[in-house]
C-alpha cells in the first residue's frame, strides 16, 4: 500500500500532483510519501507490539536526514553499516541506544566513534573484528556490547547479489563455528555478548526462510543459556520484501504470526532491521523522456534519469513499474528499453518493456524507488546528484537540493605545480 495514486488521468503522492512537482524543481526527482513512510513504519512497530522490541531502520536503504528524522519521531532506531551511517543517525536524532552496528569490515576509527557513541551494540561478524573491537574498547577503557552474527545456511530464495546467510556468503560466523566463537568471545575482557544476530538477505517474499533461520538462532540461544550465557537480544535481522510488481510478499503481520511461537521460547528483546519494506514503495524516481529512437532491432525511449539515479536495474536486473504521470488512453502500446543518457549499455531502467507511446517532454514515474535508490546513486558521468522532495499531504517539501556543478568538484584542487 502506498500514496501514489491516479486522480483522473495524473499521478499524484497523496495531495500533490507529480507534473507540478516536476515543473517547481525539474527532474530526474525523487519524490517520498510522508503518510506511506509512517504506515509502513507502524505496520512493523505495530506487528510486534506485543513483545519488547526495537525497530532498527536499516538506514543504508534511505539515508536521508529528514526520512532519518521522521521514523527517530516514531520510535525507531537504525541499523548501521559504517562511520558515515552513525554521524546521520545521530544528526537525525535517532537515540544511541536504539543504533546497531553490522558489517564485515568495521575499521578502528569506526569502532572507536561507535564506542564513543555508545550505541546499543555491534554485531559482529568474524573473530578478528571480535578481537579488533575487544583492543579498541580496552584501550578506552570500556566494555564493548556486542551480538555474534551467525550465517544460518539458509537459501533466502532471492536473487543472489541480496542473499547473505549461506555459507558461501561473507556474512556472519558460520554456525558449526558459533559455539566456539560465543565462548572464545566470553573470555574477552572487554566485550559483552549480549546478543545473537541473522540477516539472511533482502526481498524476501515468504515466510519460511525466516522462521528456518530464527530455528537455528533460537536452538544456539539454549544452548548457550545450558552453558551459563545468557543471551538478552535476538536480532532478527530485515529483508522482508515489497511488491515491485507481482510479488505478493507477506506482511509484517503475518510474518510476526508466523515466529510469535517460536520467539515465546526465548526471553530476549528482540530487534528487528527492516529497510526496504519500510521506503520502498515510499518513493519514486520522477524522470522524463528526451527522446524516441528506433535502434536496428530494438526500441529506445531515452530519459534523462540513469543508471547513476537508480542503480538497481543495472547492478541487479532488478524489475521496477515505469508509469505514466499523464496517462493517455488512446496510445498505441510498444515495446521498449528505457534507457539513460550514461555511457555504459548497462545504462537503463527497464528492457523488453510494454509501454503506451511516449512524447519527448512527457513525464514517466519509476515506482518502488525509495530504499537503495537515491542511497545507491552516485555523481557517473559528472552527473550531478538529483534532489529528494518529501509529499505531506498538500505540501510539497525539499529534503535534498538538486546538486550543482560546483559541487561535482567540491574537495578537488589543481595543485601550484600544475597551474600553468
Ligand atoms: C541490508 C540489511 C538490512 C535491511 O534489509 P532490507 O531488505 O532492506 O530490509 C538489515 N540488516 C542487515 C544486516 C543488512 O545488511
Amino acid at each position: 500500500m502506498h500514496d501514489f495514486h491516479y486522480q483522473g488521468e495524473e499521478l499524484f503522492c497523496e495531495e500533490v500532483p507529480i507534473r507540478q512537482i516536476a515543473e517547481q524543481l525539474g527532474t530526474p526527482c525523487y519524490i517520498y510519501s510522508h503518510r506511506t513512510l509512517i504506515r509502513h513504519f507502524h505496520a512493523f512497530d505495530q506487528a510486534f507490539q506485543a513483545i519488547p522490541h526495537i525497530v532498527a531502520f536499516a538506514m543504508k536503504s534511505n539515508s536521508n536526514l529528514t526520512v532519518l528524522r521522521i521514523l527517530a519521531r516514531e520510535g525507531s532506531g537504525a541499523d548501521i553499516v559504517s562511520g558515515g551511517e552513525l554521524f546521520r543517525a545521530l544528526q537525525a536524532g535517532i537515540s544511541p541506544n536504539k543504533i546497531v552496528f553490522a558489517g564485515v569490515g568495521k575499521s578502528k576509527e569506526e569502532i572507536r566513534y561507535a564506542l564513543e557513541s555508545d550505541i546499543l551494540m555491534f554485531n559482529v561478524e568474524s573473530p578478528g573484528e571480535l578481537q579488533q573491537i575487544n583492543t579498541v574498547a580496552g584501550a578506552m577503557g570500556l566494555r564493548a556490547r556486542v551480538a555474534l552474527r551467525i550465517n544460518p545456511d539458509i537459501d533466502p530464495q532471492t536473487h543472489p547479489y541480496i542473499s547473505t546467510g549461506l555459507k558461501k556468503s561473507k556474512f556472519g560466523i558460520g554456525a558449526d563455528q558459533a559455539l566456539g566463537e560465543f565462548a572464545a568471545a566470553g573470555k574477552l575482557p572487554h566485550i559483552e555478548v549480549v546478543g545473537v544476530h541473522s540477516h539472511i538477505g533482502s526481498q524476501l517474499t515468504q515466510v519460511t526462510p525466516f522462521v528456518d533461520a530464527l530455528k537455528k538462532a533460537i536452538a544456539l540461544i539454549q544452548t548457550l543459556q545450558a552453558n551459563g550465557v545468557h543471551i538478552q537480544y535476538l536480532n532478527i535481522g530485515g529483508g522482508l520484501g515489497i511488491t515491485y510488481s507481482d510479488e505478493t510478499p507477506p506482511h509484517p503481520k503475518e510474518l510476526a504470526a508466523a515466529i510469535f511461537p517460536l520467539l515465546q521460547t526465548v526471553s530476549c528483546q528482540i530487534i528487528m532491521e527492516p529497510g526496504r519494506s519500510i521506503v520502498g514503495n515510499a518513493g519514486i524516481l520522477v524522470t522524463k523522456v528526451l527522446y524516441n529512437k528506433d535502434g536496428a532491432n530494438k526500441r529506445f525511449v531515452i530519459v534523462d534519469a540513469a543508471m547513476n539515479d537508480l542503480l538497481r536495474p543495472s547492478l541487479y536486473e532488478a524489475h521496477h513499474d515505469i508509469q505514466p504521470v499523464m496517462k493517455n488512453e488512446s496510445s498505441v502500446v510498444n515495446t521498449v528499453d528505457v534507457v539513460g543518457p550514461i555511457c555504459e549499455s548497462g545504462d537503463f531502467l527497464a528492457k523488453d518493456r510494454k509501454m503506451p507511446q511516449s512524447q519527448p517532454g512527457d513525464l514517466l514515474a519509476v515506482m518502488s524507488a525509495g530504499a537503495y535508490g537515491f542511497t545507491m546513486s552516485s555523481n557517473y558521468n559528472s552527473r550531478p546528484r538529483v534532489p529528494e522532495v518529501l509529499v505531506k499531504g498538500k505540501d510539497i517539501i525539499v529534503i535534498r537540493k538538486r546538486e550543482s556543478y560546483e559541487d561535482l568538484v567540491r574537495g578537488e584542487s589543481i595543485p601550484e605545480v600544475f597551474s600553468n
